[in-house]
């Protein structure tokens, strides 16, 4: 396998881990490494840091080296390698607390005991770094996410003023920390000291530093930002010793005018077990949502994703996927990433065929097999403007034997029936008429636009799929 394919072996590998993990771990963990060989019998990764390293082999192995295999289409041993770059993390620098590194925080040399070069001189054993790909110039902005969005940049121009705290919630994979990230890059370019931090994080560093006795040190870390951004503070939820010292820091850095900056999955008030003096202090300054993106901004975040990592989708690509792949953002990039390592492996093109094909494999593996046939058959004849009795009659007059066609290839390809079993269905025909008709179809969609467009439309209408408000315009893509 050369470099090129490694390469791609692991992006197809990260679109099928991105789907089947939690999105902190993939983030934290995998977003940032590359397939970089492969001699046959070992596939090497290239990851950042030494620590990512022993986290992956002791937490992941298995499951990646299996993922591997299954993409690969060959046994194979992973090895995770650091990478030896001069500086990889330009943002950790500027972001995380400009100035003197606080003392009560855990750091640890890059170790020369396992061989390994570590790149920095220094890393964070649990600090996540700002991801640089989290700006506002990647953000898209559409109306679900506006609000935000501008309450965002308006922290950054007035840092610890009117948006005090800003308090950002919303379902999974919708932009939160992308926009606490973007926050964090740009008032640390501004040469304000920035802490982010998961909840989590803070727990356990709060919670260590009790063990520790080293919880000073702790708070003059916290309290010394300028900026703190805390994310997914739902997951402080009932610790109560960790809510008292989420509690102080809160206080420390709002009375000093400092800004503060929290996601959560909810609104305050929704925040069951925080205590009510938190929930509380958190409505204080601004509360916004993010909502779900309606169809035009998801084909303006496939566009620019697509655009991100160098690869051009035709209209009709994004807007199939876009229609598809509904739920959050991170789900429509999971299958970009998929669609585009598959077409890489292939050395095949993006059509609308190959897209269909990996939408379904994605997604309709679970609806599919809850699909009623006759429910097929009446859509196709609803939308061919026929009765379900033309379908199975015998009139071969064009429209129904083109409507007909088109029922035999959605029966084999979304109910995986066999042509015998599909003859059955539609009133006794053998085997050899349905894999003609099936055929039809099948490589009609990829050369006439109509039927193509027919077959979307019914396969919309099976799959009951939203229909999209029209309307809802775009607001604009920030950065163009
Ligand atoms: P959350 O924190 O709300 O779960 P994330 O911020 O992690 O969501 O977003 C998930 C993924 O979707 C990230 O890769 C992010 O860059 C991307 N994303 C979300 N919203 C947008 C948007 N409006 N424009 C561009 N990318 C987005
Ligand atoms: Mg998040």
């Amino acid at each position: 396998m050369n470099e090129v394919s490694s390469r791609e072996v692991w992006r197809a590998v990260l679109g099928e881990l991105q789907l089947q993990l939690p999105r902190a771990t993939f983030e934290t963990w995998l977003k940032q490494t590359e397939g970089i060989s492969c001699d046959g019998q070992i596939f090497v990764v290239e990851v950042p840091t030494a620590f990512t390293v022993a986290w992956l082999e002791r937490r992941m192995y298995q499951f990646i080296q299996k993922t591997v295999e299954k993409v690969a289409k060959q046994s194979l041993e992973v090895q995770f390698h650091v990478k030896d770059s001069g500086d990889n993390h330009p943002s950790l620098a500027g972001a995380i607390t400009h100035g003197s590194k606080p003392s009560g925080f855990r750091t640890r040399r890059g170790s020369s005991d396992d061989g390994l070069e570590n790149s920095g001189s220094t890393w964070e054993a649990e600090a996540p770094i700002l991801n640089p790909k989290y700006t506002f110039d990647s953000f898209v902005v559409g109306s679900s996410n506006h609000m935000a969005f501008s309450a965002a940049r308006a922290v950054c121009e007035a840092p610890g003023q009117e948006y005090n705290p800003l308090f950002i919630y919303s379902g999974v994979g919708l932009g939160k920390t992308h926009l606490l990230h973007a926050i964090g890059h740009q008032c640390a370019a501004q040469g304000m000291s920035v802490l982010y931090a998961t909840s989590e994080q803070f727990t356990n560093e709060f919670i260590s530093a009790i063990l520790n006795r080293t919880t000073e040190a702790f708070r003059n870390r916290y309290r010394s930002v300028q900026v703190l951004l805390m994310d997914d503070v739902q997951f402080l939820s009932g610790k109560e010793q960790t809510h008292e010292g989420f509690f102080h820091t809160f206080n420390d850095l709002h009375n000093s005018g400092h800004q503060v900056v929290i996601t959560a999955d909810r609104p305050p008030r929704s925040l069951a077990l925080l205590e009510d003096r938190l929930r509380s202090r958190f409505e204080w300054g601004l509360t916004t949502d993010i909502q779900a993106p309606n169809l035009e901004t998801r084909m303006a975040i496939l566009a620019a994703k697509a655009e991100q990592i160098g690869v051009v989708l035709r209209d009709n690509i994004i807007e199939m996927v876009a229609k598809r792949v509904q739920k959050n953002v991170r789900e429509l990039e999971g299958t970009l990433n998929r669609l585009v390592a598959f077409a890489q492996l292939g050395n095949s093109p993006i059509t609308p065929e190959s897209t269909l094909r990996i939408l379904d494999d994605l997604h309709a593996d679970a609806d599919r097999h809850s699909i009623d046939p006759d429910r097929i058959i009446e859509e196709a004849a609803n939308h061919y403007k026929l009765s379900p009795r033309d379908i199975l009659g015998r009139s071969r007059t064009k429209r129904i034997a083109l409507a007909r066609q088109v029922v035999m290839y959605l029966l084999i390809h979304e109910l995986e029936l066999s042509p015998t079993q599909v003859g059955r269905l539609l009133g006794g025909r053998d085997h050899a008429t349905i894999i003609h008709g099936a055929g039809k179809v099948s490589s009609g969609v990829n050369e006439n636009g109509q039927l193509r467009k027919d077959v979307l439309t019914i396969k919309e209408a099976i799959f009951a799929l939203e229909p999209q408000k029209p309307g809802e315009a775009v607001v604009g893509i920030s950065g163009r």
